[in-house]
């Protein structure tokens, strides 16, 4: 057996394993950090412009190998495992949530309150938005207040952005460019955003995404960096009773399956994202612990949560012209408050550029065949007017039973169970769907009354995004896995941070918030 030892153990190499890693670093000069991640090192961003291109070409995927074909999940929306995890694609669209999503149920009796303030975590999205290099128009509602300014300007608003703006602003609603992780100007050795449309692959470096984070810190010999190692199970020591402490993470290195690989660290760190850090825990479960690890109130993969979403296409009299940087959008956040007099309902609301209904067709809307000239004068016509997509994340709270099960049919090769996720929406959110979407499509025919506006259709999502939650933050160990800095209630060395420790997932993108509570986190274990 391979056995590393280390000051403090990090499992999982994502956006909150690579931001908690550097922190730690400067907290504690000296101190020894191995971070494990089961996925591969994707370090080559020499190929991103050629792999950008086949993309394009070919509709490839721009990443290959950043998923692992026997490690996956009923229930989850990204497969990736990668050193960088998801962020290695994300669109780097970096909202705050706002103070009401911390006082949920002392503000308006919903859901459950979270355990620290809101100037608190103010302090640390300032500081998220300095580390990863965010750009941003600042809101203009005074809630929105923040305590320092972006560390780089706002991305300009394209000329579509600009006519969208001018045309939803009619509605009565304010709206400003989307904040983002992508460089206005050069920030942290990166280079500036050329505006070229493909976020998902970024082939300039304007986007933030975690692997340049682990490379400086790889650089400046301040961690070890074990990546295609999976963690399987956590092992508590035989001492402590029903709290205690964790000794070793058992692992396996997926090249050489031969050969068990242990980790022996003062302090074990769960930076594994929403799914695999419950699943962890619940996989460690021994005669001792059968629900697992870290779970005597039982609730470990238990509130899963995340956003909800509606979408439509409104088409309106403005001069579109789709392709013009369509990543970035227009977002308002006046509906993030709601009067507390009010039936509860908060949600974004965010626009941007759309190609829909723009394309040439062989039907018109009632289905008559359109052949040569009668295609290009469908086409000619519906190209005069322009689109806008709209979207709205509302604030849907989990269920006790919105679950992280292991799955008793579907097991990777080394014969452990993979996780299952169902999740359930509490009642109070279920009795007022049907008020929340009368509410949006509100919205929806008030933006189209304008510019000759006309909703060309509406979806609904059928997942929550920005999945979060497993392993809830709260004061009282009987209602919560963690505290707020993410102290497991049940073993004193071991943290769990990011993603899994929402109580609720607010209704905006979730990494920054991720991030922030990451970050906050670190000051906590770097003591440990
Ligand atoms: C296409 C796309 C676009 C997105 N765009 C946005 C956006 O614009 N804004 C936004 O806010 N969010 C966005 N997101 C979501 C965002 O990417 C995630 O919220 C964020 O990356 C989660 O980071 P994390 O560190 O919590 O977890 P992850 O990224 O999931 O990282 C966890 C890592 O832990 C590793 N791991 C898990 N279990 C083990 C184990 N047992 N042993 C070793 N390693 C393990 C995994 O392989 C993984 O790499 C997007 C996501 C996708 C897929
Ligand atoms: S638009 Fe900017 S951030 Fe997006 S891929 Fe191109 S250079 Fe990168």
């Amino acid at each position: 057996m391979a056995t590393h030892e280390c000051d403090i153990c990090i499992i999982g190499g994502g956006i909150s394993a690579a931001l908690l890693a550097q922190k730690l670093a400067e907290l504690r000069p000296g101190v020894s950090i191995i971070v494990v991640e089961a996925g591969a090192r994707l370090f080559d961003f020499e190929n991103r412009t050629a792999r950008r291109q086949r993309m394009l070409e070919y509709g490839e995927n721009a990443w290959p190998g950043d998923a692992i074909a026997d490690q996956s999940a009923d229930g989850i929306i990204s497969r990736t495992m990668a050193v960088g995890g998801s962020a290695m694609h994300w669109g780097g669209v970096t909202n705050r949530f706002s103070a009401e999503d911390l006082r949920l149920k002392s503000q308006y009796g919903v859901a459950v309150d979270w355990p620290l303030e809101w100037d608190d975590l103010e302090a640390h999205y300032c500081e998220a938005e300095r580390r990863i290099g965010v750009g941003g128009d600042p809101s203009p509602l005074p809630a929105d207040r923040m305590s320092q300014p972006y560390p780089m300007p706002p991305m300009p608003l394209s000329w579509n952005l600009l006519q969208l703006k001018a045309w939803a602003e009619r509605s009565g609603i304010p709206f400003w460019g989307t904040p983002q992780a992508k460089n206005t100007i050069p920030y942290d050795g990166r280079a500036v955003c050329q505006r070229c449309n493909t976020c998902e692959i970024c082939p300039t470096g304007a986007r933030y995404s975690p692997d340049f984070t682990f490379k400086q810190l790889l650089a400046a010999k301040k961690i070890a960096l074990h990546d295609n190692v999976l963690v399987r199970r956590l092992i508590p020591s035989d001492t402590g009773g029903r709290s205690p402490r964790i000794v070793a993470a058992q692992a396996v290195h997926r090249e050489r399956p031969e050969q068990a690989v242990e980790y022996r660290a003062r302090t074990f760190v769960l930076a594994s994202g929403y799914a695999w850090s419950p699943h962890l825990l619940l996989l460690s479960s021994s005669a001792r612990f059968p629900n697992g690890l870290a779970n005597q109130s039982g609730l470990v993969g238990r509130y899963m949560t995340g956003h909800s979403f509606i979408s439509a296409q409104i088409e309106l009299d403005a001069e579109i012209y789709p392709g013009m940087n369509e990543q970035h959008s227009l977002i308002s956040r006046q509906f993030f408050r709601c009067p507390t007099d009010q039936p509860y309902v908060r949600h974004d609301f965010r626009i941007w550029e759309s190609a829909a209904g723009r394309q040439p067709r062989l039907r018109t809307d009632e289905g008559k065949l359109l052949m040569g000239d009668a295609l290009l004068a469908d086409w000619r016509t519906r190209t005069r007017r322009g689109a806008a997509r709209v979207r709205m994340y509302s604030d849907v709270h989990p269920d006790e039973s919105s679950m992280l099960t292991l799955s008793p049919a579907q097991k990777n090769r080394f014969g452990d169970p993979l996780p299952k996720i169902t999740h359930v929406l509490d009642a109070a959110t279920r009795a007022r769907a049907a008020a929340t979407e009368t509410h949006i499509r509100a919205l929806f025919a008030r933006l189209a009354q304008h510019s000759n506006g006309r909703v060309m259709s509406v979806t609904k999502g059928e997942y929550l995004d920005h999945p979060a939650g497993g392993c809830r933050m709260g004061t009282d160990p009987a209602t919560s896995v963690c505290d707020s800095f993410g102290r497991t209630h049940d073993h004193a060395n071991l943290f769990v941070v990011g993603s899994p420790t929402l109580p609720t997932g607010g209704c905006t993108n979730g990494t920054l918030t991720f991030a922030a509570l990451t970050l906050r986190s670190a000051p906590a274990i770097a003591r440990a």
